[in-house]
């Protein structure tokens, strides 16, 4: 089945020759509207700084300045900067100088931390560092130790620097950004994004979702990562609204500070996945939700993870009192591949569909009878239409295009389509040079399983984390979240399933999955027993590895989806830290 561009290319896009031109249209017509916002408290002035456009591009013009004399175009320019106005100028004075930016989490003091942003560092092989005044020493340390010493380092604000005066012209071919992506399956791959992408696809969803200069955006998804960046600031400026950002650990500390960044600082479009819809559900209290007002919330995105039917309606449920239109919930699908978004839901409420888990495990989405759920059925939702590009659901083994209502591979072609992994040919080639059965070629194999359906596209995983138990697919959400769901010493907490070989080459299904603290040892056997039997009653597989772990142990990338691959490594080298722990003979660790 193939569903073909389903939005129109604005006429705007037809205007501007990049990105850059856009943002500078809005501060030459209205300097002063408000372009950034960093918030550290929502609903008070306390720690609150803003940009307007004027002072956005003058900013943005300033790091120019400073990179034109270390940079040439092309050159990239690795952006280590904690949440706030400076993150937002730098990346704009990359694209104003032709530089290639490179956003990056910080350093931090973790080692795990500071592997991923050496590895992001030792891959983009930057040609300058920006970074800013108040974390300038956390950054020269990690300078220091990761041997980027002879790199020119330019730290913000640079008040001194005299502006340029207009960017380098960029065409829609030269390279804007180097995203890394989640690093979900693996070391992050830094994705290469290009004028003509980031303006794509910035069109693609602003078009969508009709907004406009009225539409205030804002989320506590980190900038380095593709939902926060391309998600979220770039269409933004691209429609000339504001972002209004806040950090993630504000937001992981106390929940209801996302609900609030909404409601008090007027935002229309927010987006975050779906773990973060749980947690405010079960953690925000009678006394703050008493407080909310979001009848005003017209777009909550949910994506980067698979979005599950029963966080909206817990969600819409415990928010209505506080006025939230269950079509506000909008569920999307995106990868860095892409530039970010793929596909959307608009304004309508979310389509969920309850199909027949057998049939789903042989590929086919099949109404179930009834209306009830059962360990039978499996709801899926829709993540809406694909927009602005080709998408062909594809056998990933044979390559054939399937029909409408088959699940296999997904494949995207079009403009937002990345030209590429950065310095990987090999991957590249793989990736992004996929060709059907019937010839068709250039498409971006997704390595997502999903179905097309009536214009709905329904994402079910990711082919790599398919486990395969006597012929039959598996999907490790499905195992994490009934272990979740139905047993409370696991509620709200993270688990990841996986796949491993047993001595006579069957395959079999291990579950590693965090606790509650106040768990006494005692207890473990009886827990163990628990999530066995439910998930062998839920999901009609036997776990023949099973280990209780701390809570915050089992690996999570920055944006927090679970790393089953690294989880799964970990367990098969004995190096899981377990509470407790019941593996079958069958299973051999190293
Ligand atoms: P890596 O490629 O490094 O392993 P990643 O794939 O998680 O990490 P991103 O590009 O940030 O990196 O995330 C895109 C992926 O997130 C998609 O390929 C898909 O697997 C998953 N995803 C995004 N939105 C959804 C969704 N609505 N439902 C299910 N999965 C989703
Ligand atoms: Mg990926």
């Amino acid at each position: 089945m193939t569903s073909s561009a389903s939005s129109m290319p604005s006429a705007r896009i037809q205007a501007i020759a990049c990105f850059a031109d856009a943002v500078r249209g809005h501060a030459a017509d209205r300097p002063d509207a408000l372009a950034v916002a960093h918030v550290t408290e929502p609903g008070t002035r306390t720690g609150t700084t803003e940009l307007s456009y004027r002072e956005l591009d003058l900013m943005a013009r300033r790091v120019a300045a400073a990179l034109c004399r270390v940079c040439a175009p092309g050159d990239r320019a690795l952006l280590l900067f904690p949440e706030g106005l400076d993150f937002a100028a730098a990346f704009l004075g990359c694209l104003y100088a032709g530089a290639v930016a490179v956003p990056s989490p910080l350093p931090g003091s973790y080692k795990h931390q500071q592997r991923r942003v050496s590895g992001i560092a030792q891959d983009a092989e930057p040609n300058a560092i920006i970074t800013t005044a108040a974390v300038l020493e956390e950054v020269e340390t990690f300078i220091g130790n990761s041997g980027q010493g002879r790199i020119p380092l330019l730290v913000m604000p640079l008040a001194d620097e005299a502006p340029v005066d207009a960017p380098r012209p960029s065409g829609r071919a030269s390279l804007a950004l180097l995203q890394y992506t989640s690093g979900s399956t693996g070391s992050p791959k830094g994705v290469m994004l290009t004028h003509g992408n980031i303006v794509e696809n910035a069109d693609s969803l602003v078009s969508t979702f009709g907004m406009t200069a009225m539409t205030k955006f804002g989320s506590w998804i980190p900038h380095y990562h593709d939902m926060g960046l391309t998600g979220l600031m770039m269409p933004a400026w691209y429609a000339g609204s504001s972002v209004t950002v806040m950090s993630p650990t504000a937001f992981l500390k106390r929940p209801v500070r996302w609900l609030e960044l909404v409601d008090k600082h007027d935002l229309a479009w927010s987006a975050g996945p779906n773990f973060a819809y749980d947690l405010c559900t079960r953690t925000v209290t009678e006394e703050q939700l008493a407080g909310l007002d979001l009848s005003r919330w017209r777009h909550a995105a949910n994506g980067s993870e698979p979005v599950r039917a029963n966080t909206l309606a817990a969600f819409a449920d415990r928010f209505a009192p506080a006025g939230l239109r269950r079509e506000t919930l909008n569920p999307c699908y995106g990868l860095a591949e892409a530039t970010v978004f793929v596909s959307g839901t608009g304004r309508r409420a979310p389509v969920v569909r309850r199909v027949a888990e057998a049939a789903l495990a042989e590929g086919t989405l099949c109404d179930a009878d009834g209306t009830e759920p059962t360990p039978a059925t499996r709801d899926l939702v829709s993540c809406g239409t694909v927009r602005g590009l080709e998408a062909v659901v594809v056998d990933p083994e044979s390559r054939e295009v399937r029909p409408d209502g088959q699940v296999g591979e997904l494949w995207l072609r079009g403009t937002s389509v990345a030209i590429g992994y950065w310095r990987n040919a090999a991957e590249t080639e793989r990736v992004f040079n996929g060709t059907s059965a019937d010839g068709r070629s250039g498409y971006l194999r997704t390595g997502d399983l999903a179905a097309l359906d009536g214009g709905e596209l329904f994402v079910t995983g990711r082919i790599s984390e398919l486990i395969i138990v006597r012929g039959r697919n598996i999907y490790p959400q499905d195992i994490e979240h009934v272990a979740r769901e139905e047993i409370p010493d696991l509620c709200g907490l993270f688990g990841a399933a996986f796949g491993v070989r047993g001595v006579d080459g069957a395959e079999l299904v291990v579950l590693v999955h965090e606790i509650r603290a106040s768990v006494k040892a005692g207890r473990l056997d009886r827990v163990g027993a628990d999530i066995k039997q439910t998930v062998a009653r839920e999901v009609g597989v036997s776990v023949s590895g099973l280990q209780l772990v701390r809570r915050g142990t089992v690996q999570r990338t920055t944006s927090g989806k679970v790393q089953r691959v690294a989880v799964r490594n970990a367990f098969l080298s004995g190096q899981t830290a377990a509470l407790w722990s019941s593996i079958e003979p069958s299973i051999q660790l190293v």
